[in-house]
């Protein structure tokens, strides 16, 4: 029934997980400005937060050499964590590592270890030049081990037990494991073929799931939004591939959905007929743009979110 109310309806997850908010604590208790600290790789793909924490004395280099060339005498590790080359390079050049490696991709590291010395081949699931999913492989310390997006990706072509030219069957044991971030549903199709391929002739699987619970309730948050909303607008910067990622899924879940930097971004006709509007955000968006957001959608006539833009108790601890 139509009221005359229009909501904005904020998912119960969103922005920074809280890995990202803990790496974020730990590197600008760290940062001193008279001697600052090299982050290797970039700790958040936002440009508002690089700048301030440039100004706090925290900043981005490519590699250890470069951040060595650039005189820097510390060095972190973001919240993907990195390889255990990280750590001994940073001492062979004296330098002091600050390790903001969120738990939960710690203990995938460890798996990997763990699951290496049991005999098995190891396949990632996720983005082979993701840094996670590349200090994984790195941990598990083994040229047995891959990272894959589809079973095309695999050093093997065929069911075990298979023969012929050009066949490659897998090896007798495989354990496969998530990058934290992927989708249940995707990563479960892909175990699925790899169960099919390996579990033949003696072939013995092992199925990890290690999709982290900031992920799965970002994921289920997104679920209950889109089933109470006209319209979502997913918020983050045009280069952060997981608020696009967010939009995509909104759209398949049968609503309406935007990926937005910024509120001039918001296209007035997209709000003509809608009466609540819900919004996401990218786990690398700042809590002062997801607040802008909501800001411009209250000057569109829509009443200002009852909880607040983060109705979650950021000091809860996930589970892992
Ligand atoms: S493992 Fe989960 S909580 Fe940790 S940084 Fe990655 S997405 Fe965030």
């Amino acid at each position: 029934m139509s009221t005359d109310t229009r909501r904005i309806i904020m998912a119960d997850e969103l922005g920074y997980c809280w890995g990202v908010r803990r790496a974020l604590d730990i590197i600008e208790k760290a940062g001193k400005p008279e001697d600052p600290v090299a982050t290797v790789g970039d700790v958040i793909h936002n440009p508002q937060v690089v700048d301030r924490l440039r100004s706090q004395g925290v900043q981005t280099a490519e590699t250890i050499d470069e951040a060595a060339t650039r005189g820097f005498k510390r060095i972190a590790i973001t919240a993907h964590g990195a390889g255990p080359e990280r750590a001994e390079e940073a001492k062979a050049r004296g330098m002091e590592l600050i390790d903001t490696t969120c738990p939960l991709v710690t203990k995938v590291q460890r798996l990997a270890q763990k699951l290496v010395k049991q005999g098995y081949y190891i396949v990632v699931y996720g983005d082979h030049y993701h840094p996670e999913v590349r200090g994984i492989i790195s941990w598990s310390g083994t040229t047995r081990a891959v990272a894959a997006k589809k079973v095309e990706d695999l050093p093997w072509n065929a069911q075990r037990g298979a023969t012929g030219e050009g066949v490659e069957a897998p090896p007798r044991k495989v354990a496969v494991m998530s990058q934290t971030t992927k989708m249940v549903e995707e990563f479960l199709g892909f175990t699925r073929e790899l169960t099919d391929m390996v579990a033949r002739e003696g072939g013995e699987i092992r199925i990890c799931n290690t999709i982290c619970e900031p992920t799965y309730e970002r994921q289920n948050a997104l679920k209950r939004l889109a089933s109470q909303v006209d319209l979502i607008l997913a918020i983050g910067g045009k280069k952060s591939s997981n608020t696009a990622r967010l939009a995509e899924v909104g759209r398949a879940f049968g609503v309406e959905s935007y990926h937005v930097e910024s509120g001039d971004e918001i296209d007035a006709n997209w709000l003509g007929s809608v009466e609540n509007v819900g919004v996401t955000a990218g786990a690398s968006t700042p809590d002062d743009v997801i607040q802008e957001i909501v800001d411009r959608l209250v000057s569109f006539g829509f009443e200002p979110p009852a909880q607040g833009i983060k109705p979650v108790d950021l000091e809860e601890v996930p589970s892992y």
